[in-house]
């Protein structure tokens, strides 16, 4: 089953065409890497099929129903209903324990705040972070941050997890570390996922790949050697 289908999505800044005309098809349970060169358009094109950015033509379908053209308060509700994310860094609120950070999506979905406190902990325990719940993002590594991050992107119960970079900060091994619960955790959950990079050892984590390259999808043998 086709879970988000996005079809000639092109978005402009300015001069610069960020995206020129990308289609792609995520299926239920499905990992995609989204590679390319820097600047080739990987972040616009998660922006979009997240609902972050509307695109200048071209739509997103999210299980057949049209995301993309919302008002940016649809499109917001869209985000907290139905997706999760992980960034870089800097994601987690730092005056807050983890435990908070994990459980807030929850709430700000209609949760109580000790519902989705015991949720968070149970979340937190099953990435393996049993005890740091009470730390706050500076008190921990940077591979358990983004396990917290994992956590909070799992929380809601999201159709799709979006994910830019998510190893961007981290040594090789911890990176590893990091997507093989990103991937395990977010397959487990029954989310797709769709993983912005340029690391090749982080696509590999993903099923299927994407590379793009001047906001266009380059196939054949030399996608792969970007
Ligand atoms: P990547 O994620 O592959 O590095 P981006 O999607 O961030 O690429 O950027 C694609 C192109 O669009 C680049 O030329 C970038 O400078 C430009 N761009 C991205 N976001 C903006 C923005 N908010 N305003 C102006 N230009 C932007
Ligand atoms: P990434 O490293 O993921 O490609 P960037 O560092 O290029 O991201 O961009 C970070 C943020 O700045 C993004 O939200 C992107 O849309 C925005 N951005 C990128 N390029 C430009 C630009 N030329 N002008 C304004 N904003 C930009």
């Amino acid at each position: 089953q086709v879970r988000l289908a996005a079809r000639g999505l092109v978005k402009r800044f300015g001069a610069t065409v960020a995206l020129d005309g990308v289609d792609l098809d995520l299926a239920d349970g499905e990992s995609l890497a989204v590679m390319g060169p820097s600047g080739s358009g990987k972040s616009t094109l998660l922006h979009c099929l997240a609902g972050i950015l509307a695109p200048d033509q071209g739509g997103v379908a999210l299980r057949g129903r049209d995301v993309s053209s919302g008002s940016d308060r649809e499109r917001s509700l869209l985000r907290r209903r139905h997706y999760g994310f992980v960034f870089q860094f800097g994601q987690l609120l730092s005056e807050l324990p983890a435990v908070e950070n994990v459980a807030l999506p929850a709430m700000l979905l209609g949760t109580s705040r000790r519902e989705a406190t015991e949720r968070a902990r149970q979340w937190l325990a099953s990435l393996g972070l049993a005890g740091m719940e009470g730390r706050r993002p500076g008190e921990l590594s940077g591979g358990q941050a983004q396990r917290v991050a994992v956590a909070r992107a799992l929380i809601t119960g999201p159709d799709v997890v979006f994910a830019d970079e998510p190893t961007g900060a981290l040594d090789q091994a911890t990176g590893a570390d990091v997507m093989r619960v990103l991937t395990e955790a977010t397959r487990a959950a029954g989310a797709s996922l769709v993983v912005v990079t340029h690391d090749e050892s982080v696509a590999a984590w993903c099923s299927r790949r994407l590379v793009i390259v001047d906001g266009r999808e380059v196939r054949g043998p030399l996608a792969g050697a970007r």
